[in-house]
């Protein structure tokens, strides 16, 4: 039985003043539980502050939102993901709709930055999803295998047994549209029987996750969709009231 797994992706939201206020306010609302993982996702730079606020609370693990896929060296402004560890990440996002589509991260990149993870002893989290005009030209499948296929290619089975997905539709991501249940089981079916192809019996521990507008009027009814292992949320983890709902859903 997997876990249900419960993440958050501030994105470029919550400064470290931000986010220790923040934290006041979930802790109090959110109490541990075993039943369930929680993920966050801060800005890099906030990092330590989530470490300090998390430090009586190993229950919640944090993440990076995206890493570089060179170990070290002369490339200003990233992060690699061996820094991002000693950081206090445990899970690295990567291939993130906004970085795909506002950044141009190619699927060969994606690749890179989940061996990186790997190699650093960080579970990447993929995200894979399909633009509104491939679903209208009915290539989900062919968009979202694609993409699944190139981010693991480097993983050897027991790298990929510590993996997440997060399935992802470009078109639901920040835009108060949410994949119907259905729908969503319909992907995430896809996605479990891609992954037994490829990480044979480790197949079954690789939580697959729903993101898209996911709020607190929505969650419960994803979470409980078939093959729907746990949600990525973006703008209502944003408020801390909020996102303790959702974690408890
Ligand atoms: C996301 O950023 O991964 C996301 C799903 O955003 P939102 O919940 O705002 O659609």
């Amino acid at each position: 039985m997997r876990k249900p797994v419960l993440a958050a992706n501030w994105k470029m939201n919550h400064g470290p003043s931000d986010a220790r206020a923040f934290m006041r306010t979930f802790l109090a609302r959110y109490s541990r539980r075993s039943d369930r993982s929680v993920i966050m996702f801060p800005p890099a730079v906030t990092l330590p502050d989530m470490v300090a606020a998390t430090k009586e609370r190993p229950d919640i693990l944090l993440g990076i939102q995206n890493i570089y896929w060179e170990d070290k060296g002369a490339f200003t402004g990233e992060t690699s993901a061996s820094i991002a560890r000693d950081a206090g990440a445990r899970v690295a996002l990567i291939g993130h709709s906004e970085r795909r589509h506002v950044f141009g991260e190619t699927d060969d990149q994606t690749r890179r930055k989940c061996a990186a993870a790997a190699r650093a002893g960080l579970r990447p989290m993929l995200c894979v999803g399909e633009r509104l005009e491939e679903r209208r030209a009915g290539e989900t499948e062919k968009v979202v295998l694609r993409q699944l296929h190139a981010g693991v290619a480097d993983l050897d089975p027991a790298h990929m047994a510590q993996m997440l997905v997060a399935y992802e539709p470009v078109w639901a991501i920040g835009t108060g549209q949410t994949a119907e249940p259905r729908d969503a089981s319909a992907v995430h079916a896809l996605i479990r029987g891609a992954l037994k192809q490829l990480a044979a019996d480790r197949a079954s521990e690789i939580p697959i996750l729903y993101g898209g507008s996911v709020n607190t009027g929505n969650a419960q009814a994803l979470l409980a969709a078939q093959d729907v292992d746990g949600l990525l949320v973006g703008g209502a983890s944003l408020d801390p009231e909020g996102w303790a709902t959702i974690a408890r859903s």
